[in-house]
């Protein structure tokens, strides 16, 4: 092993491990909850939810963007929580990759260290919006597993509608969570190996 072969592979380590550390509490403690509940929006239909009161659903921003009368499709109000979501994720992994890059001295150039962020960023864009992840899921024979665990729709055999209990243990998340390790793995490697 090469002593570059070697500063590149402590080097991916490093940022795989700090990224991943990171990745667990921005995805669920620094994500706000109105990101999570509207970030899959879809249609062309306009978004009809509490704007001001106790049950506001968006912070005030959002709501201006959205407007009194309603003026957004759904689709764009999931664009916008999506993307709210992504620039605080983005924001954490970010300050980790760079407060270890500083404080280690790794081997990163600048331009390695933004197409591992934007490598981050586009992917975890894309399958949060989850009628994409779920669409690959598909795709790939894995529409069983993807509904596992998701709360049932329709009646039970009493003619009452289910009331399950949503939960984080479903496939979803489990395919969700592991496409965000992939593209994680392939964003510290392409952090370690771009030296211009
Ligand atoms: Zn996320």
């Amino acid at each position: 092993m090469t002593p570059e072969n070697l500063s590149a592979a402590v080097t991916f380590a490093v940022v795989g491990l700090v990224m991943l550390f990171t990745h667990t509490v921005a995805d669920h403690w620094v994500q706000a909850s109105w990101q999570a509940n509207n970030k899959g929006l879809q249609g062309d239909e306009k978004w009809t939810g509490h704007l001001c009161g106790p049950k506001r659903e968006l912070p005030r921003w959002v709501g201006r963007l959205v407007g009194t009368e309603r003026e957004l499709p759904k689709k764009w109000v999931g664009r916008l929580a999506c993307a709210a979501h992504v620039v605080s994720y983005t924001f954490c992994t970010a300050l980790a990759v760079g407060a270890v890059w500083y404080k280690y001295g790794l081997h990163i150039t600048w331009t390695g260290f933004i197409l591992g962020q934007v490598i981050s960023a586009v992917t975890h864009y894309w399958a949060d919006r989850r009628f994409t992840l779920k669409g690959l899921a598909k795709k790939l024979g894995k529409e069983g597993f993807y509904a596992l665990g998701a709360p049932r729709t329709g009646e039970d055999k009493d003619g009452r509608p289910y009331d399950d209990n949503p939960s984080l243990g479903t496939g979803s998340y489990s395919l969700d969570q592991s496409y965000h390790m992939f593209w994680i793995m392939i964003a510290a490697i392409v952090t370690s190996l771009v030296a211009i």
